[in-house]
């Protein structure tokens, strides 16, 4: 113990499961790891960090570790699972989680009242590490990245300082929070908009893959049609015979349609209708709850072990389906469990005007490649493949890359417009001249950059 908080150093019993992150890929060997309770005891360990001449990367169950990897002995990992709490004010819409709160935290207490926060495809996701990324999820279309529902933050600074960050204090810290990562401090507090949601007519079709490519093209013409209240995502999945799966999809290769729409059953059939003429084999729509949107993807609900990597398209024409099927569908050898595309556009592109860092995301689709690496020895195929699955759609590459889905280190500049990578790298060095803090995609001091 530290003036509160728990230390964890090598060697010690809890050391494994203390160093673990949620991807059970990454190797994590930090100099040693606390689990600080509160903001005092967070400001604790800062200060023992700069005494001892360690960097702090803070994390919450680490979902994100993977850009970390090479977090090793001149660094304290900093775990906020002990801070957990998720609170909601269903008349003025609006929830506050403490930073080790994940979605699904905010899912119990908000789904009830009929309201929703932006959360992505996973209720397990950290809520604080999703935000601070971006946060682009089944309500974006609607409502927009989720950094920008973000009213109020609670940090600890490298210097100890407890602040809240909001339109009216710290504004240049509130608007780095909204988008730049845990560059900035540790965020001990969160608070942030709930939107209604009445009524949501969500699920998934699914096709055996040999129909991928008749499938990706019908949903690709069908998306360019549908409403904002309508987000849909699009995959191709080789699913493991494993019995954590649902059984209807357990061991099968298939090509997906998700989506979930904010409206009534009726309408959302109608829209539904043209997917529906392709007579898909498995049908899941129904009237649900907002916390159903949690589990539409089917995302796993315990550490894995994987790898992933998405990208920007400015578009998806005909022949960039057909690069998606030749890499990743039947015949392609794709040993990758998922490549999937999202519509963005709808909110994304309007970028509010007291927006945060990531104002909007301006590109028309996301994708996203996910392998499982349950045997180091498969990750050299793994990554090889999505980097070939990168290579097929560079045509269509916006050159862009969205932080919250690039799972290895790079060069983080190549993640925001020149003018934003600039302010943010002006508010760290305001905010963390020393460089103290080892955010997962960092943004360095001008200095440290060169
Ligand atoms: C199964 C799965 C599904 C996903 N789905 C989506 C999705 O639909 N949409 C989307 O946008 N992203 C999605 N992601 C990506 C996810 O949002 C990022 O990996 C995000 O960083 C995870 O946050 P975390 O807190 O869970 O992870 P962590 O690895 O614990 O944290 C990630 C980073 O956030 C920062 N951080 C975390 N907590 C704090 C804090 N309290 N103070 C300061 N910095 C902090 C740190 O820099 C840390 O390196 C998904 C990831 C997975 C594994």
């Amino acid at each position: 113990m530290f003036n509160g908080a728990e230390l964890v150093a090598r060697g010690e019993d809890q050391w494994d499961p203390a160093r673990a992150a949620w991807n059970l890929a990454i190797d994590q060997q930090p100099a040693m790891v606390a689990r600080p309770g509160d903001a005092d005891e967070v400001a604790a360990v800062l200060r023992y960090a700069r005494g001892n001449g360690l960097r702090v990367a803070v994390q919450a169950a680490g979902h994100g570790a993977g850009p970390l990897a090479g977090v090793g002995e001149d660094t304290l990992l900093l775990k906020t699972a002990r801070m957990t709490g998720a609170e909601v004010d269903a008349e003025k819409r609006r929830a506050r989680v403490a930073a080790g709160a994940r979605w699904q935290d905010v899912g119990a207490l908000a789904s009830p009242q009929g309201l929703s926060g932006l959360s992505g495809s996973s209720a397990e996701v950290g809520v604080v590490g999703y935000m601070l990324g971006g946060g682009h999820g089944w309500l974006a279309r609607k409502y927009g990245m989720a950094c920008n529902s973000m009213i109020a933050a609670e940090v600890v600074t490298a210097d100890g300082r407890l602040l809240r960050a909001d339109r009216e204090n710290e504004v240049d810290l509130f608007w780095a929070l909204r988008g730049g990562g845990g560059n900035f401090g540790v965020v001990t507090a969160l608070e942030f908009e709930l939107y209604p949601v009445p009524e949501l007519y969500a699920g998934m079709l699914t096709w055996p893959w040999e129909r991928t490519a008749e499938v990706l093209h019908g949903w690709g013409e069908w998306a360019l049609g549908v409403p904002n209240e309508m987000s849909t995502w699009a995959r191709i999945l080789q699913v493991p015979p494993l019995p954590i799966v649902p059984e209807p999809v357990r061991g099968r290769q298939l090509v997906v349609v998700e989506a979930a729409y904010l409206g009534d059953e009726a309408s959302g059939r109608e829209l539904l209708r043209p997917l529906r003429e392709l007579s898909p084999e498995l049908d899941t729509f129904a009237a649900v709850p907002p916390a159903a949107l949690g589990h539409l993807h089917m995302d796993p609900e315990d550490p894995v072990p994987f790898a992933m990597s998405g990208q920007l398209l400015d578009k998806l024409p005909a022949a960039a389906i057909d690069s998606i099927v030749e890499v990743a569908g039947p015949d392609s050898g794709s040993p990758l469990l998922s490549l999937e595309v999202r519509v963005l556009g709808g909110a994304l592109t309007e970028s509010p005007s007291d927006a945060g860092a990531l104002a909007s995301l301006d590109q028309a689709f996301l994708t996203l490649g996910v392998g499982m690496v349950m045997d180091p020895a498969m990750a050299p195929a793994i990554n090889a493949h999505l980097d070939l699955v990168s290579n097929a759609l560079e045509p269509w590459d916006s050159g862009l890359k969205y932080a919250n889905f690039i799972d290895v280190p790079i060069d983080t500049r190549t993640c925001y417009p020149p003018d934003t990578f600039d302010r943010l790298q002006k508010v760290k060095t305001r905010y963390d001249p020393g460089d103290l803090f080892r955010a997962n995609h960092p943004i360095p001091c001008p200095a440290a950059a060169g």
